[in-house]
């Protein structure tokens, strides 16, 4: 496969690029290094990559240079380029979402216009819909986002599944569900919560610690994304992406006082806007066209970042590779 990977120096693009780099594919990686965390952290989460002979990276912003070159050396597309966070999608910075996640998504399926059988696969969120009436959510239930984020992540799933319909564009959208592990980015609570443990510095909770998530490791979201991008059903559908199990964030930081062998210092702020009360994926849809297992417990998936988390706090920057 020759991918063109958008985001490919963030938390989940740095992980896929190299999941396919290690399965000998070529990748063609592009990301703006974007000021939402530290670029020298995305920089380090490329390290890895950049060992490869099979990979190349170019620095540029989708919603501006032009994106017919690179689709056209690629047969397959992963659009994971975009700028996330529910908390920060308010007030001024809303027109930088725009211009990253649907600008930047509408100007890519244009410029795969003219190999429409390109497949396309986009990196959509569990905040389309909101708080949802039903758990576990199915794909059919009518999204109400809740965030300025997620309406724009929902404008670009949108964008992709009506350039299938017009266009016959081989576009599929995956939402996943509050993706944690290494190189977790640092806005992030799992990141948070562990990078305050291991520094026994109090952790801010926001909310009273009982709202769920269905987090997911982030190489089941991985293995996912990888089989979207070949599964002959999933052009013009979108698909959950979830973990397979919810779990409460007060379990989670239960979790993390285990790991670090003490209690945690906690401090429960008012829950913030934008934040949902429960999330919940049913994966029926993508267990039966994609293959689709999560593989990964939380209990093992949390191990794992915390692992990564302490390597950071050793040697700062060349663990962020993880
Ligand atoms: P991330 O911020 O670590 O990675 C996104 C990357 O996209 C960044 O490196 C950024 O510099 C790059 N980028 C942003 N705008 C760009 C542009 N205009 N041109 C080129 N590059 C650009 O975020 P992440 O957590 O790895 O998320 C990856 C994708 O998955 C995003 O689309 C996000 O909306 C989606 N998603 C993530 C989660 C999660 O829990 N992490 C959950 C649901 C959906």
């Amino acid at each position: 496969m020759n991918a063109l990977v958008t985001g490919c120096a963030g938390f989940v693009g740095s992980q896929l690029t190299e999941s396919l780099l290690e399965d000998g594919h070529e990748v063609l990686g592009v990301d703006v290094l974007l000021d939402n965390y530290a670029p020298a952290l995305k920089l380090a989460n490329l390290s890895r990559a950049r060992e490869h002979k099979g990979f190349r990276f170019a620095r540029l912003d989708l919603a501006a240079a032009p994106l017919e070159p690179l689709v056209e050396q690629c047969d397959t597309v992963f659009h994971l380029a975009a700028e996330p966070g529910v908390r920060t999608s308010w007030g001024a910075r809303f027109a930088s979402y725009e211009h990253n996640n649907v600008l930047a998504t509408q100007r890519l399926l244009e410029a795969t216009m003219r190999w429409p059988e390109k497949r396309v696969v986009y990196a959509s969120s569990s905040s389309v819909y909101g708080d949802a009436e039903r758990l576990p959510t199915c794909e059919e239930t009518l999204p109400k986002p809740f965030s300025p984020y997620g309406v724009t992540k929902l404008a670009a799933e949108h964008l992709c599944v009506l350039y299938h319909g017009n266009h016959g564009v081989a576009a599929v959208a995956l939402r996943y569900f509050s993706v944690y592990g290494p190189r977790q980015r640092p806005d992030m609570a799992f990141n948070r919560f562990c990078r305050a443990a291991l520094r026994d510095q109090p952790i801010t909770v926001f909310g009273d610690g009982r709202q769920t998530r269905d987090f997911t490791f982030v190489h089941d979201v991985v293995s996912a994304t990888r089989a979207a991008a070949i599964a002959p059903a999933a052009p013009g559908r979108v698909y959950n992406v979830g973990g397979g199990s919810r779990v409460s964030v007060r379990d989670v930081l239960g979790h993390i006082a285990s790991l670090r062998g003490r209690p945690l210092e906690l401090h429960y702020e008012d829950g913030e806007s934008g934040d949902v009360r429960h999330t919940g994926a049913d994966t029926s849809r993508a267990r039966r066209d994609l293959g689709f297992r999560p593989t990964t417990s939380v209990e093992v998936g949390l191990h794992a970042e915390f692992e990564w988390m302490r390597e950071q706090e050793r040697r700062p920057l060349r663990a962020a590779a993880g």
